[in-house]
């Protein structure tokens, strides 16, 4: 069985894995299909994560199929998803039903071993059944676009809300579909022209350079690029009484605070998802066709070519690249 492996910044390998251990109470032992490579697998990789520990073995975002589990809600050959950010059920945030600010929490691929191998075991509490109608593809993107799911639940959109997207990385791309799909008239803005060939022509959606966005107001802005400049040019596009969503992270910004009190605009922060409910809700979305957001991967490579694809990601001009961990490659 393989594995990848960072031995520390730009040192990622492929290897022979360790023999898995005998499963213990309530594991599931997964066999993997895909992992989509994500910003912090390359935040991780080039150094630039403060709280990331090496060596470790990189990935998060992961489905697979069951090979064995001792939890009966999990049987051999049933596809699963996993969460990627563990929480101890015991802190007041768990206890309040917010596990993604969990006290203990713990993010696999970043601080702890990650998913990016042929076979991982994992806490049955952490994983969730992927349903025969959602396609690999669609399934691949479950965990970023909870991401989307649970932030979009802070704010309003509903049809004919004028809402703005701030850049076009996967998650900014997953946002401008899940505006859209909620009837938004949605405007992405990235400085990247390839990220914003990605979207041409996609639903209802107008696509263009910030600098092109003149005088317009919007509603909602959803900033997904996490810059200190671009944070702060979300101000310059809300309207009076708009919302704002911070998605992206940067380490600080500065806000205008008499425009946001003179005008009751709010300033909302979102990190990550409820599990499994935020994991649920992208299922049911992605199990409509009419919200289809596979487009947005890019290429699904056999992860044998992780040099080429963590290249590819690095470029920073595709949508979501996928290493495939079984069967044969589809591109
Ligand atoms: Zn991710
Ligand atoms: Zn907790």
């Amino acid at each position: 069985m393989e594995e990848l492996y960072l031995k520390g910044p730009r040192a990622l390998e492929i290897r022979e894995a360790q023999p898995l251990p005998v499963l213990k109470e309530n594991e599931v032992k997964i066999r993997l299909i895909y992992g989509g490579i994500c910003g912090s697998d390359l935040s991780v990789y080039k150094g630039k994560l403060q709280y990331a520990s090496y060596p470790l073995r990189p990935g998060h975002e992961i489905i697979g199929e069951v090979i064995e589990s001792t939890d009966v809600g999990f049987s051999p050959g049933m596809r699963v998803v996993i969460t990627p950010n563990t929480f101890c059920g015991e802190c007041i945030y768990c206890k309040a039903g917010k596990s993604n600010i969990c006290e203990n929490k713990r993010s696999i691929g970043v601080n702890c071993d990650g998913g990016f191998a042929e076979e991982i075991i994992v806490n049955s509490r952490y994983v969730l059944h992927v349903p025969d109608e959602i396609s690999k593809e669609a399934a691949i993107l479950i965990e970023p676009l909870s991401v989307v799911v649970h932030g979009i639940k802070k704010v309003a959109i509903s049809p004919g809300k004028k809402v703005l997207v701030v850049g076009c990385g996967t998650e900014g791309l997953l946002a401008t579909a899940l505006a859209d799909y909620f009837g938004g008239e949605v405007t992405a803005v990235d400085i990247n022209v390839k990220k914003l060939e990605l979207l041409k022509g996609f639903k209802n959606t107008n696509v263009c350079h910030p600098s092109e966005l003149d005088h317009a107001s919007f509603d909602v802005v959803i900033e997904a690029a996490g810059t200190k400049k671009s944070v702060e040019s979300c101000f310059t596009y809300l309207k009076p009484g708009g919302q704002l969503l911070l998605i992206g992270i940067t380490p600080e910004a500065t806000i205008p605070v008499a425009q946001v009190v003179r005008n009751e605009q709010q300033v909302m922060g979102s990190i990550i998802y409820e599990f499994p409910v935020d994991f649920q809700a992208s299922i049911d979305y992605l199990a409509d066709v009419r919200f289809d957001p596979t487009v947005f991967i890019s290429a699904i490579m056999p992860f044998q070519r992780y040099e080429e694809a963590y290249e590819m990601a690095l470029s920073g001009d595709y949508a979501k690249i996928v290493l495939q961990f079984k069967g044969d490659a589809v591109s």
